[in-house]
């Protein structure tokens, strides 16, 4: 029994036609649904209006990065609020966005050079496509003609317009195509278990996405590329896939060749998601720019930002010195205050560390008790940031048809009381070549007894699910 009345087919392909009912006054994702009413969190649990209790073992799309309910963090925002609520950054900067940006920066090894705070991901990306292009202009000598940038399809950085338009989201942009920028073009995202041919060995997958890359940057005129635009791990718009051992390297060689900046997107999967504070510390390349979000405040305030290296922001100070992009709540000194708080805390209680321990338990306790599924095509990620693809024939490898809306309805039917756990879905790519997924990313202060207990449970949820298309 799924115990809420949400239509999966309204996330998955829009409401066109739906009737607009309902007695909320928000604008919901979806106008003819009702929505589950959350009344507290506490610790891992999401607390229901109808009294569930739900083990959230995504951290929202997983921003929660060290539960909910944390009084240190409560207070650190709560005293900002009081001393100064907002701070205008024409002039004024506080102690704690100073604060915050120097342990950013420092947690880099001292290869980037400023941090920039925003309130969410698409905006960090946003920032990130101006200072790419303004970098261009400044240097010297001067590269106006740079105005092109190039992404990867099947991946995601944002639902702003320019954000959007760098993404590969088709569900996401198929209804604003005619506004997006048209300086974007796409290659191939590395993707082994669909996209490698079983013949191929990782070094020559690499050799051929590096050839694309670098086909398509002469295809455009190289000397237009702003940058080259890639998640380490793709998130929502895969589930999470790291690279194979090389490629950002390979990328990156392409970037240099050319004069590109290379733009990392970590929205997602940064700030100790993946089992080091940056995910690219795993890949063995540093982006000339790079945008975080989610885990940098753990939901407790909407807070995201970007990184950029020496070269950038030299080229810029020797230039005009300004970067002509801002926002009004730029810097909140309460967003601040938290994300600095949960920053605190997860250094002082190692807990990227516990993130790198419990995500090999958490991968060796999925793979066996789910990965020889008929149903399961793949199960992959790092860290505490974990994808399971389905499809309806492992085999072919094919996905099921996307009316059947499997990972929205496999979620909501955790949400159950014989469940109770909260898990994220992600749909297919339009082209029918990936299949949906879940993403499981919990907390970084899980123990051991919820690692077994979420591996248990999405276990039976995906027994249980399939059994029922049988
Ligand atoms: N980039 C990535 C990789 C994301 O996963 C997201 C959100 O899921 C964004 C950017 C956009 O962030 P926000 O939703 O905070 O605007």
């Amino acid at each position: 029994m799924v115990l809420i009345k949400l239509d999966p087919q309204a996330e998955m392909k829009g409401t066109d036609g739906a009737q607009a009912v309902g007695s909320s006054a928000v604008l919901h994702r979806h106008l003819s649904e009702d929505f589950l009413v959350l009344s507290k969190s506490e610790g891992n649990y999401l607390i229901l209006e109808d009294g569930r209790r739900v083990f959230d073992a995504s951290g929202g799309a997983a921003v929660s990065c060290i539960g909910y309910r944390n009084k240190r963090v409560a207070d650190a925002a709560y005293r900002q609020i009081l001393d100064a609520p907002y701070c205008s950054t024409v002039f004024y900067t506080t102690k704690v966005q100073e604060e915050l940006c120097r342990f950013l920066v420092d947690s880099t090894g001292g290869q980037m050079a400023r941090a920039y705070i925003v309130n969410s991901g698409s905006e960090a990306m946003e920032a990130a496509i101006k200072l790419a292009r303004q970098y261009f202009i400044e240097v010297k000598p001067s590269q106006p003609q740079r105005t092109r940038f190039i992404s990867r399809r099947q991946s995601y950085h944002g639902i702003t317009l320019g954000a959007l338009a760098m993404g590969g989201h088709m569900y996401r942009r198929e209804k604003f195509e005619p506004l997006l920028m048209k300086n974007v073009s796409q290659v191939s995202p590395c993707n082994e278990s669909r996209f490698k041919a079983p013949t191929k060995t990782n070094e020559e997958y690499v050799a051929e996405l590096a050839q694309e890359l670098d086909e398509e940057f002469r295809k455009v005129g190289p000397e237009t590329v702003c940058a080259f635009v890639a998640e380490p791990i793709v998130g929502a718009a895969q589930g999470c896939v790291p690279s194979v051992p090389g490629y950002f390297k390979a990328m990156k060689a392409v970037c240099d060749k050319y004069g590109a900046l290379l733009i990392f997107d970590e929205v997602m999967c940064g700030m100790g998601r993946s089992g080091t504070l940056h995910a690219w510390q795993q890949e063995g390349v540093v982006p000339d720019i790079q945008t975080i979000g989610k885990a940098l405040g753990g939901g407790y305030q909407p807070i995201a930002g970007l990184l950029a290296n020496h070269k950038v922001i030299d080229g810029i100070a020797k230039g005009s010195s300004v970067f002509v992009h801002g926002h009004t709540y730029q810097g909140h000194p309460a967003c601040c205050a938290a994300a600095l708080e949960v920053q605190r805390i997860i250094q002082e209680e190692s807990l990227v560390a516990n993130v790198a321990n419990m995500g090999r338990l958490l991968s060796q306790g999925l793979k066996g008790r789910i990965g020889n599924h008929p149903n399961v095509a793949d199960i992959r990620g790092r860290g505490l940031f974990w994808g399971i693809e389905f499809v309806s024939d492992k085999k072919s490898s094919t996905p099921f048809p996307e009316e059947v809306h499997v990972a929205m309805v496999i979620s909501k039917l955790g949400l159950d009381p014989k469940y109770g756990i909260n898990v994220y879905p992600g749909a297919g790519s339009a082209d029918g070549r990936l299949g949906d997924h879940i993403i499981i990313s919990p907390a970084f202060n899980i123990r051991k007894e919820d690692v077994e207990w979420i591996v248990e449970t999405v276990g039976r949820l995906v027994d249980d699910y399939f059994a029922t298309l049988q």
